[in-house]
């Protein structure tokens, strides 16, 4: 009864609400829920429950407010650690998202609650028991029977615990008398067992159920088997069948180890490569490199590196041996890469150094597999993450090096709330962890090379391909020039049709890039002109000729292909343009025999076809890949040597200051596909602009070149690195809510117009894509000299839409803008 006495005072804590609401709300904790940051806990909302995120303690709140109390904890240790608390809330600042939305994103997607907690007497609460025992406890010391119920039941769920004994539970776990253990509910690990017959089978058998005579004759004809499982499915039956088999003494079941959900994985997605690569011998220009970034490792504080390597320069192997000291030193690392599905060379190669130290983390797992990565790593089981964007808030423990692999790609960019960008994130991870970022990329952002100029990070270099190979050299055909003399508008050009005609009598391999999926661009009505539009976006429809659908690239929307035009009933529908879908349809009249696959996004969404094109194509069981930007990505084919840009132009007639950096990296980036084996590689690329200098100088290969002439471009029109850029859309599914929306924006803006001088508002206009998914969008943009004004001109503007009652949805404000469509 003392403790009754002792009872400390409630506290005040903020909570980020799994809610779109702006900021963080205050609730109380009383002593008997004891909390601290990082913890998940269920909060009354309104009339309903939801779960929350404790941030840190609550500043005092103005009297007459009214704080709630919170519910209950949902997590009996902190989900995330104090680091990723803190990243959370700087997300939440510096990108203007709801908190609670935010800490959605970095938690994983199964809630803690759907997981079992074994709880377990430790040694102190063993002696601790013993001591209760012999003091012969009152019957009522809670102490005592919840350690009595505990080591009558060693498995217990922490859940029912807490239920039974609340206050004895929270003292169990101060005084460290009992732990809590992580496993997972249902099938995601499971025991796997050895099977075998006893001993001779004695001459009379007992009788036997018909289940029961299956098994005992598989195993006496079979043998024993190693695992229990495809046994059950041989002879349809279940776990008990074999259990009670082993308790008449007929059979043998020995534990044979663990199957879970994360080795099930590895079996899939690293197949036989594991330990058949052995690391490669290092080049002078690597080694210089990995000593420069040794110490800075080592040091234990914070740095950024940016890596600038040539396509094949092996900037891989960089990463691995930077991972490997890591390990050393006993710190984790994270390595972000574009896009896993595509990389399953670069998986292979990480379980085959790391073996079970590896988690991945991406968009491809089922929710059980990413739940059960994201634990390991949580407690430190894993301490390797390789994984997409939202990787970098793996919850590892002492950060050592955090590495963006491609850190120009754009998919680093999350396209929905919250907006933020993977590799600024991981720099500000690496920050807060006295971590080293390393971010890596053959055609490296603007943004990153410019802060690499002005000293912010620090640039090393590798400029040679390995093994002395030559970088593939790259030809600019005119399509203007083949049209005035074909008279005829093809997707190849007569010189792109003879290299590949050569590549396919030599037997050598070639990629075709086209920037476009589908068959078509679009159906175009020849009567009246009209096309087929989405009907919840701006845009035209693509024609798939294997669904023969038109579908909508943006939400996804698809029709039946109309026999007449919807618009004039007329038959004379044509379609236009070319996608991936049509050039591999095409090729087969070209050159007949050719073996010819697709690899773009439509092709990704079916993975096992997609694994397969990949190694086909790997082996040489395919002559040409034709494909979307999917293939310029990171790929290593030693066999390649032509690649073809069917269209180098879509893009860059496109409303959007990155178009010439875009092209020019996607030019850069698949000519790096060629020639990586010991043969030569050669580029063809097609463009109806071949002055324009972001394909001239990517056919050159010209960095540098390109750096100083875009950065012309940006300080003229004011854009980033020069700028702070930030991008405001007004929304809604009727166009008169967003005109109305986008006008109290606009008068907000003149408002505050004398407060902030030096930021320039273009706008309200309609945007490029004028309607997405049934929203109506009105664009402005924002342009600042100074970070810091754009940024509180943005929180005033958040305050404002609150208090001027619009709905979080019906403004979009996107920090950064990677695209302004
Ligand atoms: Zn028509
Ligand atoms: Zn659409």
């Amino acid at each position: 009864m003392d403790r009754e006495r002792k009872k400390p005072p409630d506290s005040l804590f903020e909570v980020a609400v799994m809610a779109a609401l702006p900021h963080p709300l205050t609730y109380r904790f009383p002593a008997s829920l004891p909390v601290s940051p990082g913890q998940r806990v269920l909060v009354p909302l309104a009339t309903r429950k939801a779960m929350g995120i404790v941030l840190g303690p609550a500043s005092k709140l103005a009297p007459g407010i009214e704080v709630r109390d919170a519910l209950r904890a949902l997590d009996p240790e902190p989900a995330l650690p104090a680091e990723l608390v803190r990243l959370g809330i700087w997300i939440s600042d510096y990108y203007l998202a709801p908190p609670g939305e935010v800490f959605r994103a970095m938690l994983p997607l199964r809630q803690e609650t759907r997981r079992a907690r074994q709880v377990r007497l430790t040694e102190e609460g063993r002696s601790k028991l013993q001591e209760l025992t012999a003091s012969q406890p009152e019957e009522s010391d809670q102490d005592a029977a919840l350690l009595a119920y505990l080591d009558r039941r060693p498995d217990a769920s922490f859940e029912i615990l807490q239920s039974k004994f609340p206050d004895a539970c929270r003292r169990a776990l101060e005084q460290k008398w009992m732990s809590i253990e992580e496993v997972n509910k249902g099938r995601s690990r499971r025991q796997v067992f050895a099977v075998r017959l006893a001993g001779p089978l004695p001459e009379h058998l007992p009788r036997l159920s018909p289940v029961a005579k299956r098994i005992i004759e598989a195993l006496e004809h079979q043998g024993p088997a190693e695992d229990h499982r495809p046994l059950l499915v041989a002879v349809r039956a279940q776990l008990a069948n074999l259990r009670k088999l082993g308790e008449a003494g007929l059979i043998a079941l020995s534990e044979a180890g663990w199957r879970g959900a994360s080795s099930g994985l590895r079996e899939r997605d690293a197949p036989a490569t594991a330990g058949e690569t052995p690391a490669p011998q290092l080049t002078c220009a690597q080694t210089a490199v990995l000593a420069d970034l040794f110490p800075r490792l080592d040091s234990g504080s914070f740095g950024v590196v940016l890596l600038h390597g040539v396509t094949g320069s092996g900037k891989t192997e960089i990463y691995l041996h930077l991972i490997a000291h890591c390990l050393e030193r006993g710190r984790s690392a994270i390595m972000l890469v574009p896009e896993i599905a595509l990389t399953p060379a670069m998986q292979s190669l990480f379980f085959s150094r790391f073996g079970d130290k590896v988690a991945l983390l991406h968009s491809g797992l089922t929710e059980r597999e990413r739940d059960d990565a994201w634990w390991r790593v949580r407690h430190g089981q894993a301490k390797v993450v390789l994984g997409t964007r939202s990787a970098v808030f793996a919850p590892v423990v002492n950060l050592g090096v955090v590495i963006v692999d491609e850190e120009h790609d754009s998919s680093y960019k999350q396209d929905e709330t919250p907006r933020y960008h993977g590799r600024d994130v991981a720099v500000v991870r690496a920050q807060y962890a006295g971590a080293l970022a390393l971010l890596g990329s053959a055609t490296p952002s603007l943004e990153s090379y410019w802060n690499a100029r002005e000293g912010k990070y620090q640039l090393l270099k590798l400029e040679d391909r390995i093994g002395g190979r030559k970088l593939a050299s790259v030809d600019v055909v005119d399509m203007r020039q083949e049209f005035r003399e074909t008279h005829t508008q093809m997707p190849l050009s007569r010189k792109l049709k003879e290299e590949i005609d050569a590549q396919l009598r030599a037997s050598a391999q070639t990629m075709l890039l086209l920037n476009r999926r589908g068959y078509s661009w679009f159906l175009l009505c020849r009567s009246c002109g009209e096309t087929q539009r989405c009907v919840n976006c701006s845009v035209s429809l693509t024609y798939h000729r294997r669904e023969h659908r038109l579908s909508c690239h943006y939400c996804g929307y698809s029709m039946a292909v109309p026999a007449l035009c919807p618009a004039c009933g007329s038959e004379y529908l044509h379609y236009v343009g070319e996608g991936t879908e049509k050039i591999e349809h095409k090729f087969a009249e070209l050159f007949p025999g050719a073996r010819v696959a697709r690899l773009d996004r439509d092709v990704a969404r079916r993975r096992g076809e997609f694994l397969r094109v990949l190694q086909d194509f790997r082996q040489g069981k395919i002559d040409v890949l034709v494909g979307t930007q999917l293939i310029a990505k990171g790929h290593d084919f030693p066999g390649v040597t032509l690649v073809g840009v069917v269209s180098a132009d879509i893009g860059l007639g496109l409303p959007d200051f990155r178009a010439a950096e875009r092209t020019f990296q996607l030019v850069t980036q698949v000519a790096g596909r060629a020639g990586r084996g010991d043969a030569p590689g050669r580029v063809l690329v097609q463009t109806f602009y071949p002055e324009h200098y972001a394909i001239r100088l990517a056919a050159d290969q010209n960095y540098a070149g390109f750096f100083s002439k875009e950065m012309g471009f940006r300080r003229m029109m004011h854009y980033p690195p020069i700028t702070a850029l930030a991008n405001i859309v007004a929304q809604h599914p009727k166009l008169e809510r967003a005109a109305q929306v986008a006008e109290m924006i606009g008068k907000f803006f003149t408002k505050v117009e004398s407060q902030f001088p030096a930021i320039k508002v273009l706008g309200p206009g309609p945007a490029p894509l004028a309607k997405v998914e049934r929203r109506y969008r009105i664009q402005f943009l924002l342009k600042s000299n100074s970070r810091a004004n754009l940024h509180a001109l943005l929180k005033q503007l958040v305050q404002h839409a609150t208090q001027s009652g619009i709905q979080p949805r019906d403004v979009m404000i996107d920090v950064d803008p990677v695209k302004l469509m």
